[in-house]
C-alpha cells in the first residue's frame, strides 16, 4: 500500500463513530481529482504539478494491519487523497479489520468510487461506514460525480458537501432534494454540510469571488441558511482545524 502516513488524533469531522472520537487514522497516498481547494495535495500526485514532491511508503497489508491495531483505538478512519484508488488492497485491509471484534471503519472517499462489494450486509452497516464527498461547483469537479455510487449508500453512511460559495449552498439543496426522492426504494444516507475552511493565507476565497463573481459563504453564514431553510443536514466544523491540532492543519 502507498501510504502517506498513520497517526492518531480525533475525528474532526461528523462520521459514524462520532466528531470528536478519538480514532487512529490511515492516509493513503495519490487522488485522481484535483479539487480548487483541496486541503491535502501533500498526499496526492497532483497530474499537473511534479513540483510536489512524492512522499509515501510501500508497505504490506500486513504490516498495516498490525501497525493499525497495535496502536489500540476502536475507531479507524482510511482516508487520503483517495483510498479507494488502492482498491484491492484497502478491501483486504478492511476483511482483516472487520473481522477483529469492537472495531468500526470509516473511509472517507470522494465520489467516483463505488463501496466495497462483498461484505456481509448487518455486518456492513454496523462496523463499516463511508464518508463520501460531492463535489460542488467551486471544487471544478462536480462533472465527475456519479448519482449511481450514491444510490448504494446506506443510512449508516454519510454524504458530505464542502461548501464554498453561494452556488455551491444552492446546488447542494438540489442535490438534497434527489436524496429524499430515494426515501421510498433506499436507505438514504445523512447529509453533511461542511463549510470549506480555507487558511487566510491561500486567498482562495478571495481570488474565487474575483474570478467567477460568486459570494464566499462563512461557517456563520452557511449555519444560519440551513437554519433558514429547515434543512435535514448536520452542519459540521472541521474541529481539528478549530484548533489547529493534528496533521491536516
Ligand atoms: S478528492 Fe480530496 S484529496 Fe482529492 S483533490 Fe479533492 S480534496 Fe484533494
Amino acid at each position: 500500500m502507498n501510504v502517506y502516513s498513520i497517526f492518531e488524533s480525533i475525528n474532526g469531522e461528523t462520521s459514524i463513530s462520532h466528531q470528536g472520537s478519538v480514532c487512529t487514522f490511515l492516509r493513503l497516498w495519490g487522488c485522481n481529482l484535483d479539487c480548487t481547494w483541496c486541503d491535502t495535495k501533500y498526499a496526492r500526485s497532483d497530474p499537473s504539478d511534479n513540483s510536489l514532491p512524492k512522499r509515501y511508503e510501500e508497505r504490506s497489508v500486513e504490516d498495516v494491519f498490525f501497525d493499525l491495531i497495535r496502536r489500540r483505538n476502536k475507531n479507524i478512519t482510511t482516508t487520503g487523497g483517495e483510498p479507494l484508488m488502492q482498491y484491492n488492497t484497502v478491501w483486504l485491509l478492511l476483511v482483516a479489520l472487520l473481522a477483529k471484534s469492537g472495531i468500526q471503519v470509516t473511509v472517507e472517499t470522494n465520489g467516483t468510487f463505488y463501496p466495497f462489494v462483498g461484505f456481509d450486509e448487518s455486518r456492513r452497516q454496523k462496523k463499516l461506514s463511508y464518508v463520501v464527498d460531492y463535489k460542488l461547483p467551486s471544487s471544478g469537479m462536480e462533472d465527475r460525480m456519479d448519482w449511481n455510487i450514491f444510490r448504494e449508500l446506506r443510512d449508516t453512511d454519510f454524504v458530505k458537501f464542502v461548501i464554498l460559495t453561494e452556488k455551491d449552498y444552492e446546488s447542494a439543496k438540489e442535490m438534497l432534494k434527489e436524496f429524499e426522492s430515494l426515501k421510498s426504494r433506499y436507505s438514504i444516507p445523512k447529509i453533511i454540510f461542511s463549510p470549506a475552511f480555507l487558511p487566510e493565507e491561500s486567498g482562495i476565497g478571495i481570488n474565487y469571488k474575483g474570478e467567477k463573481g460568486f459570494t464566499f459563504l462563512r461557517p456563520e453564514t452557511l449555519i444560519q441558511l440551513a437554519v433558514e431553510d429547515h434543512l435535514n443536514v448536520i452542519v459540521s466544523l472541521q474541529l481539528h482545524k478549530l484548533c489547529s491540532w493534528g496533521e491536516a492543519k
